[in-house]
């Protein structure tokens, strides 16, 4: 019996797994430059909480979600995003209360039950953060060059961003009215799901794959406030040197978000394709009864950012690829000369070098080509001989010359010559 992976689920490895680690640890480094600490919230929580926060009418509560009863018959749900499982953290630990700074990043994996397509994969990662406390349009840029500087440190070039505003819970109504109104007209021509949706959620209607583009630009009516809001955004954004554009079809397929949304990709995937989405969720808190507080965050879809690296710089995929071992550590003969094989080995390690070893039961020639094949710049060689005289032979791979040294010392001794030549 072979067994495979389940449809939608691959695994990551080789030079794939190391553009992932690189991802993720150019994002910690650049949310600790903010002030973003990291929360570790679970996998699995009660399907109900993205009814509540991502809404019912949504393609990923309706469609998408992984929703199974565990032996309790409790409905549990794998996260198929991180907002909702932040802001349940967030109240239940009463985080308004306990920190100061109430900045907070995560990095893992989300689970969509997707129609499998070239590059969608049903278990994702995504890195993101949430901003509490702050109704600054300062907070949303703020949060907008974060996504910023990971992706462009990433190496991602020319990404885009375009911004929306959804308007307050005063001018909302108002201007799903309008949308509804327009949806109205053309309600034949919809789609099953937009015929269902138009009635609860007819912003949805615009972000349809099928009808989205029937309705030309609706332009929404911000209320004073969101409009000047919106203006102070646009204009902190160009004091930022940060180029954007406006799309009023931007609405997000999430049900929390208020006021300023974003989304940014590159011209790599194609324009229908982001890599990092987010904007401002101001009622989401209180609705899963937490005190009333302002909200702001992101999600960078990490699989299709690797998609981007992968693509535009091949040459790094080399050089992650090979991260070269420094010594190979081989022996021939008896126990003894592999016990004091093995000794070396840990000791080169315990110095900091990278080294690899131990083969002791394949042939020295098997051992000298594994040698090669993974790169090593120096050899250890360790036989019955050598045990007897007190002595090893290091070899210089690049320069295919060896020589004897003496046992005692042997690892500062390769040490220094790895840090003379210069190929630490
Ligand atoms: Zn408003
Ligand atoms: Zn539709």
């Amino acid at each position: 019996m072979k067994y495979q992976s389940i449809k939608g689920f691959r695994d990551i490895k080789g030079a794939s797994a190391a553009f992932f680690s690189f991802v993720e640890k150019t994002a910690r480094d650049i949310f600790a430059r903010y002030n973003f600490s990291e929360i570790r919230i679970p996998i699995v929580e009660s399907a109900e909480l993205f009814l509540r926060s991502i809404g019912e009418t949504t393609d990923i509560v309706e469609k998408e979600m992984y929703v199974f009863e565990d032996k309790g018959k409790r409905k549990i749900a794998l996260r198929p995003e991180g907002t909702a499982g932040v802001v349940r953290a967030y109240v239940e630990n009463n985080l308004s209360q306990e920190d100061a700074s109430q900045k907070y990043f995560y990095v893992g994996q989300m689970f969509r039950q997707e129609r499998p397509q070239a590059g969608r994969f049903r278990e994702f990662s995504q890195i993101g953060c949430e901003y509490f406390s702050n109704s600054s349009i300062y907070a949303d840029v703020e949060i907008i060059l974060l996504a910023k500087d990971i992706l462009e440190e990433a190496g991602v070039k020319d990404i885009r961003l375009e911004i929306n505003n959804l308007g307050c819970e005063k001018c909302r109504p108002l201007i799903l009215k309008k949308i509804s109104t327009t949806v109205k007209d053309k309600f034949n021509d919809l789609c099953d799901d937009c015929k269902r949706r138009s009635v609860k959620n007819p912003f949805r209607v615009l972000d349809c794959k099928i009808d989205g583009d029937k309705f030309g630009d609706i332009k929404p009516e911000l209320c004073d406030m969101c409009c000047a809001e919106f203006e102070s955004l646009k204009s902190a954004l160009k004091a930022s040197n940060v180029g954007f554009s406006v799309s009023n079809k931007l609405v997000r397929g999430l049900d929390y978000y208020t006021k300023s949304v974003f989304e940014i990709s590159s011209d790599i995937l194609g324009s229908q394709n982001a890599v990092c989405a987010g904007g401002r969720y101001d009622d989401l808190v209180k609705d899963l009864g937490g005190p009333s507080t302002p909200a702001v965050g992101f999600a960078i879809g990490v699989d299709r950012l690797v998609e981007i690296l992968e693509k535009t710089k091949p040459e790094s995929k080399e050089q992650l690829k090979s991260a070269g071992v420094k010594v190979f550590v081989s022996a021939t003969g008896n126990t003894d000369s592999q016990r004091a094989a093995f000794g070396i080995l840990n000791g080169i390690r315990g110095a900091g070098i990278t080294a690899d070893g131990g083969y002791f039961e394949k042939s020295l020639k098997s051992q000298m080509r594994l040698a090669n094949a993974v790169n090593s710049n120096y050899v250890v060689i360790i036989g019955e001989e050598e045990v007897k005289n007190k002595k090893v032979i290091l070899r210089d791979m690049a320069v295919q010359k060896q020589e004897e040294i003496d046992v005692d010392g042997v690892v500062e001794k390769i040490n220094k010559i790895i840090k003379h030549t210069g190929s630490m």
